[in-house]
């Protein structure tokens, strides 16, 4: 089999109102989407990056397009070997490696439907056929500090749609306004529900443990990216100061870039986004790496369709960490991160999975990703970029 054409499509949709987290505000979603096509009729779907950053396509179809043509889509670990190296002197991580991750997906999609399996079969068999979700969102959708009646009301929604778990934003309001929030919806949902929360690095140490020691008072379970990625000492302070787990990894890239967190231990959860690492090549060398020290990987997902596929195919795979004779989520067993802020392009690029009576979704069990992706929905939404 030899891949015939790669193109790279760039999707935006607006919102009705824009929301917020500790960073900034956005009105908009977007996307990069990958299209493989093969001599043998297959065709792959990848999503590359999340931050729809239209360079990223760019980078594919100027840099990396004229070396895929012609190859086997089941060299996919040799290709990602040359795409690396032939981006690795511009600095290893960024663009170039959102890039190479949406490639990856597309191929091991093109690989998975040429064998007619899905690709968690591929990548070491499937140690669950369900995966227990959380609920990302209660972001920021209102400028007054004090205005929590929207989001204790998303809470409660999450609670009765049946999410076990979900997980809020702080850091975008003073530590008094954050921890007021908190409290609401810790009371909201009650004792039972794990809560998590997400700084997007928005705190230096000493700032993150005074936030942290506060929030184990209301039993928050992690403490998502504390402090700035390039700030492992800055982790390892808030790790040593604190009882709750302290999770981070989606800014950072491939398995070079997590080294450091794991051998470190300068996080409990390491989060590696699909779309960004390096595709599931190298989530899947990551994650076993975490498992080397005993950290747990739970993916970062913020996406499409293609990339919630892809999550869930990796963590079909993952083993339980520790494995023990009873499993919890999130304990032990691997989660998705769910989104569920507002994104039109989610369930048009491919249908949204549905959640069952427990909490959980079905691992697509279909050949590849194991999903159906609309093309006419990747047109109406996007346009082919060529470089
Ligand atoms: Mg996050």
């Amino acid at each position: 089999m030899r891949i015939t054409d790669v193109q790279t499509f760039h999707l935006t949709a607006k919102l009705d109102k824009p929301f917020a987290w500790s960073l900034r505000w956005t009105d908009t979603r977007s996307a990069v989407l990958v299209k493989i096509t093969t001599d043998e009729g297959i065709v792959g779907w990848g999503e590359a990056g999340s931050s729809g950053a239209p360079a990223i396509a760019t980078v594919i179809t100027s840099q990396y397009r004229p070396l895929l043509l012609g190859r086997d889509p089941f060299d996919v670990e040799i290709i990602w070997e040359e795409l690396y190296a032939l981006t690795r002197d511009a600095g290893q991580k960024g663009t170039a490696i959102d890039a190479i991750s949406g490639v990856d997906i597309a191929l091991w999609d093109i690989i998975g439907k040429a064998v007619g399996k899905p690709i968690h079969k591929l990548l070491g068999g499937c140690a669950r056929s369900r995966v227990t979700v959380y609920a990302t969102g209660l972001y920021y959708y209102d400028q007054d500090p004090r205005a929590v009646a929207a989001r204790v009301e998303e809470a409660c929604h999450y609670r009765e749609q049946g999410y076990r778990a979900m997980k809020m934003k702080i850091g975008g309001l003073s530590i008094a306004d954050d921890l007021f929030h908190v409290r609401a919806i810790r009371d909201a949902i009650g004792p039972d529900v794990p809560l998590m929360v997400d700084a997007n690095h928005g705190y230096n140490a000493y700032t993150a443990i005074r936030i942290g020691r506060r929030l184990e008072e209301l039993d928050v379970l992690w403490l998502e990216e504390p402090v700035v990625p390039e700030d492992l000492d800055g982790y390892l302070r808030v790790k040593s100061a604190l009882d709750l787990a302290i999770a981070g990894g989606e800014c950072e890239y491939t398995r070079f870039g997590f080294l450091p967190l794991v051998e470190r231990r300068a996080v409990d959860i390491v989060q590696p986004d699909l779309g960004r690492v390096g595709g599931l090549s190298e989530a899947k060398k990551i994650a076993s790496l975490a498992n080397a020290a005993q950290i747990a990987c739970i993916p970062h997902v913020w996406g499409t369709g293609i990339i919630v596929a892809a999550a869930l195919q990796l963590i079909a795979t993952l083993p339980n960490c520790p494995p023990v004779r009873n499993p919890q989520s999130i304990w032990h067993e691997p989660v998705l991160e769910f989104d569920r802020t507002p994104n039109p392009l989610r369930g048009r690029v491919a249908p949204e999975p549905e959640l069952d009576a427990e909490g959980a979704i079905a691992v697509p069990p279909g050949p590849g990703l194991g999903i159906e992706v609309d093309e006419d929905a990747v047109r109406h939404f996007g346009r082919e970029v060529i470089w």
